[in-house]
């Protein structure tokens, strides 16, 4: 089925948020647009709405009266289907419901041409399973816009079983001439954006289940790595019921995978109704009056002088701190061959996190965080076998190193390092099992959830042996399913 689309005309039904949105979007680019909703006169609302919004960006001057005029006037809400029999493309943003989806296009089938095509917005639901019994499951595809859809660049093209290439080209053509960054991807559970975040999550909430550290303290150390915000303020953004609803799906439709188990601290906040922002209470305090906690900054601590100062390791981390060192004009030893990553100050160890505890290397050891982004906020935990002396210089030094360093539990691979060699490693499992490529699955995570980078370009500036490391310490650790390496990370590490 060789498909041009430019400029066809296209049904929208559902006109809730992502219905109106992708209406907009598509009269913008010139669509002819019919909006139906099976509420009576919610199609007409949201028409009217849209008018409003038009106007809004024309008072901002985003776009010109003319344009705006000229793309609701190519919108007409429809109050029953048969009344788009000459559409060439359908997009479906219903209820999410797989019963509600399969009666819809099937319906549809018998109003349009055999040549229309059929996308769902679906954010969750099998695009295989929605085709089953059509009469063309091959012109049905994904077509999964995030919200606010006027302002998300990133479109995952979907592709069930039976979903015609050209049909899902098609598709990821027409997102582009809409403005759109598509990216294919194949129909798996949290297909490529929910799927691969989910560790985002999943790491915080395992840290706070063990109590390694406060919510307040998890979020600016992933702020600090670049994140636009941490896990915990975030989840209270997206309420707590539907990251947990999202998490919960993915988790029942992998067959109960061990990686994806939901957590019982995100439980507890559903159950006693701390949804986030729209309860006032979640991880955080969103009523009036209400001060959010910040993660300790520490006073400036005296750092004693070292009789022998070694900076150990080569690489990103090493070069950094040799040029801070050279800065605070502190006298060190160059030790580059050495197998570990850090400072080591008379004998007592300062290291970069491989995934095993502080107290598994030792006494006088103290661990820190991947220190991604710039300056800021760094987890740091000493060995439990640690002097107090050294609990309390190996801050003092990530200090000078120009570091606000976060004391945390000796949990392994501290909070940056884990998270992100998670998310390396979902990656990884989806390449690996044709969700997406490499390069779609960065630009999936950049467009689709802010992330600073994709975990294909985290992997380039890491290094695969590292990422496998830590993620093997991980798994030796916790002893489960869930910190198990990707076979596509294995292989090239
Ligand atoms: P919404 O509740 O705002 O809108 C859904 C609309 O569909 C309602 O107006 C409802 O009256 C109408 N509707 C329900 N059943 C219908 C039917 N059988 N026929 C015609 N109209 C029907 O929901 P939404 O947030 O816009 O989500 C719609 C779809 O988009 C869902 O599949 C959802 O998973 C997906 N999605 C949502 C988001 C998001 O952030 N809200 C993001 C991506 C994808």
């Amino acid at each position: 089925m060789k498909q041009e689309l430019t400029n066809a005309p296209l049904l929208v039904v559902g006109a809730g948020i992502m219905g109106a949105g992708i209406a907009q979007v598509a009269a913008l680019a010139g669509h002819e647009v019919l909006l139906y909703d099976a509420r009576a006169g919610a199609a007409l609302d949201a028409r009217e709405q849209l008018g409003q919004t038009l106007d809004r960006l024309v008072a901002k001057g985003k776009i010109a009266a003319d344009v705006a005029a000229q793309a609701l006037a190519r919108i007409s809400a429809i109050e029953s289907l048969p009344a788009a029999a000459k559409v060439r493309l359908v997009v479906e943003a219903i209820v999410e419901q797989l019963d509600a989806k399969r009666a819809l296009f099937q319906q549809l089938e018998a109003i349009v041409g055999a040549d229309c095509i059929l996308a769902s917005n679906t954010s969750s639901i099998s695009v295989t399973a929605i085709a089953q019994g059509l009469q063309q499951p091959g012109r049905l595809v994904g077509m999964h816009f995030f919200n606010p859809v006027p302002l998300m660049k990133l479109v995952e093209v979907v592709s069930g079983l039976q979903t015609e290439p050209a049909v899902a080209q098609a598709i990821f053509d027409l997102s582009g001439a809409w403005g759109k960054v598509a990216v294919h991807a194949r129909s798996t559970p949290g297909f490529i954006v929910n799927r691969i975040a989910r560790p985002y999550y999943a790491e915080t909430l395992a840290l706070l289940q063990e109590q390694a550290a406060p919510a307040a303290l998890l979020d600016a150390c992933l702020r600090a790595a670049g994140f636009r915000m941490g896990p915990c303020e975030l989840m209270d953004l997206i309420g707590h019921d539907t990251n947990f609803s999202v998490t919960q799906s993915v988790f029942v439709a992998n067959f109960f995978d061990k990686r994806y188990v939901p957590s019982l601290v995100q439980r507890e906040m559903v159950d006693a109704g701390l949804l986030g922002r729209k309860s006032g209470r979640g991880f955080f305090d969103y009523r009036d009056g209400a001060v959010k906690p910040a993660a300790a900054s520490l006073a400036l601590l005296a750092v004693a002088a070292a009789q022998r100062l070694g900076l150990h390791g080569a690489g990103a981390v090493a070069e950094r701190f040799a040029d801070a060192l050279q800065q605070a004009g502190v006298a060190f030893e160059r030790l580059p061959a050495s197998d570990w990553v850090g400072l080591e100050v008379d004998g007592a160890q300062l290291r970069l996190s491989d995934g095993r505890t502080a107290t598994q290397l030792g006494a006088e050891v103290a661990l820190f965080d991947w220190p991604l982004g710039g300056a800021g906020a760094l987890a740091w935990t000493p060995s439990l076998h640690a002097s107090a002396a050294w609990a309390q210089a190996a801050p003092a030094w990530l200090q000078r190193l120009g570091f606000a360093p976060q004391r945390m539990a000796d949990s392994p691979g501290l909070v940056v390092a884990r998270t992100l060699a998670m998310l390396i490693n979902e990656a990884a499992d989806a390449v690996q099992q044709g969700v997406c490529t490499e390069q779609g699955a960065d630009a999936a995570m950049k467009l689709g959830v802010n992330y600073p980078a994709g975990p294909f370009e985290w992997l380039a500036r890491w290094d695969v042996g590292a990422v496998v490391r830590l993620l093997d310490a991980l798994d030796a650790h916790y002893r489960g399913e869930r910190y198990r390496v990707s076979p596509w990370l294995r292989q090239r590490a």
